[in-house]
């Protein structure tokens, strides 16, 4: 017998049976690492995308433990997006088929509470649902979590991108501390880790494809000898890679500036962080840098150690840094989890000496700059645009609340909508850019909770 072999594992024959009904001739990796500790019914951190098989991995630990004689919600799946979360339960039903009259309810925003309600009422087993309508029904007292046995948290990463952590904390104080969480994420931000402290006990992290990911940062040097050259080489480098998140950094505080207000001249998506900026202005330039609606960030290091993005594709040193070590925690920001980075270094003959304490070989990080002609290539715009909404956590507006103003009827995709900021008194959603009109029309037209908040793009 393979150990990949669904055989090798005490699943109930009816649940094995259907396995081999369904084609799932063996298991994947995410499934043969995490299945055999998902059954012995301790908590589970997996690194799995959409794609891995996680679904099953987990769907088959609720299935196997699930007491059919009791109508109480036994599980209870949390998923950042109602798509997802119609995903998770199509696939968990279709894993149920061979058990009798097994009930899987999907609990999310954008669809009328009213039938939900009547759903809850006759009785349920499994919940999938997304955070904010979940955190509705509790309010409501119209679902209860007192039976709840096992908790996954789906695409973790995403949940907390659009905002979710309060809500989900909430959602966890309902549910009793004797049960199994499982976590699933494709990434690690630093969030996640205070999630899983908190929530789980004596976790296993299990990470499918560690082997093949290993980071690779690709370096290239460029001499660059007067400001206009040094100038003309940052542009030809966006033009060239077209990166979606590029972090520019400059030796000095005005030159942060200079470069950002250049390159916005030239049309580039840029905008720099520096010490004279206050507060607000600084955490707007950030969430449009971190959700993808701005795609190029000029900082300077001290600027840039708040900064908790690590899913740069690219970071061009517009100075080279006065210090080895400063060079490498700077390019140190792309590449990660396994994805290709580039890190591309701008230099004159007079910082050779700060070039020479890298001790690279620059043989293999000649990569020439093409000419100028190059610059007419049209830029990439931005993946995502961020809707400013001047209301927040005083006005009681949540990020479940956006996500249900933007989807349903005459409203954009939840897998649209990006990251969610609330703040005090004001709000930020990126959503889709060429979804952006109908997303500011559906929120202008539908209100949120009933309130008309004024809406705006931000360009
Ligand atoms: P997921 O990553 O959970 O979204 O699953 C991706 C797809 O793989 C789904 O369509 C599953 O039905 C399918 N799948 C999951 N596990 C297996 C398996 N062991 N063998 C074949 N297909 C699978």
């Amino acid at each position: 017998m393979n150990s990949t072999d669904f055989s090798s594992l005490s699943l109930k024959p009816d649940l094995l049976k259907n396995l081999s009904s369904l084609g799932y001739e063996s298991m994947t990796p995410i499934q043969a690492l995490s299945l055999p500790i998902i059954l012995s019914g301790e908590d589970v951190i997996g690194q799995g995308k959409t794609g891995s098989g996680k679904t099953a991995a987990f769907g088959l630990g609720l299935l196997q433990k699930l007491d059919t004689t009791s109508f109480k919600a036994q599980s209870l799946v949390l998923c950042p997006t109602r798509e997802l979360a119609d995903q998770v339960a199509s696939e968990i039903r279709k894993l149920a088929r061979a058990i009798h009259n097994i009930k899987v309810l999907t609990l999310c925003g954008g669809t009328p509470f009213g039938p939900q309600i009547g759903s809850l009422e006759h009785g349920t087993h499994i919940v999938v649902g997304t955070p904010g309508r979940i955190e509705e029904h509790l309010r409501k007292g119209t679902l209860k979590l007192d039976n709840i046995n096992t908790l996954v948290l789906d695409e973790a990463d995403r949940m907390l991108d659009m905002g979710f952590q309060d809500t989900i904390d909430q959602i966890i104080e309902k549910i009793p501390s004797h049960r199994q969480t499982l976590l699933f994420s494709a990434t690690y931000p630093d969030e996640i880790a205070s999630i899983t402290d908190r929530v789980m006990q004596n976790p296993t992290v299990v990470e499918a494809s560690s082997v093949d990911e290993e980071s690779t940062i690709k370096q290239y040097f460029h001499l660059t000898n007067t400001d206009d050259e040094r100038m003309i080489a940052l542009r030809l480098l966006l033009v060239k890679h077209k990166p979606d998140s590029a972090l520019v950094f400059c030796n000095t505080k005005n030159d942060t500036q200079d470069v950002a207000d250049e390159l916005a001249y030239y049309k580039f998506y840029a905008i720099s962080i520096h010490g004279d900026l206050d507060q607000r202005e600084r955490d707007q330039a950030l969430i449009r840098f971190s959700n993808g609606s701005v795609s190029v960030l000029v900082a300077t290091d001290v600027a840039a150690r708040g900064l908790d993005i690590d899913d740069l594709d690219m970071v061009i040193n517009f100075n080279i840094a006065h210090d080895p070590e400063v060079h490498t925690h700077r390019i140190g920001r792309t590449g990660r989890a396994g994805k290709h980075g580039i890190a591309c270094t701008l230099y004159s003959d007079r910082e050779m000496r700060k070039l020479d304490a890298l001790e690279i070989d620059l043989a293999g990080c000649n990569d020439p700059l093409p000419n100028d002609n190059y610059l007419d290539k049209p830029l990439k715009k931005p993946t995502m645009t961020t809707l400013k909404i001047d209301g927040g956590k005083k006005q009681k507006l949540r990020p479940g609340d956006i996500v249900g103003g933007l989807t349903g009827k005459g409203g954009i995709p939840g897998d649209k909508i990006g990251k969610i900021n609330v703040g005090s008194n004001w709000s930020y959603v990126a959503v889709s850019s060429e979804l952006v009109k109908t997303a500011l029309k559906k929120i202008q037209n539908d209100k949120l909770k009933g309130k008309a908040f004024r809406v705006r793009i931000l360009s």
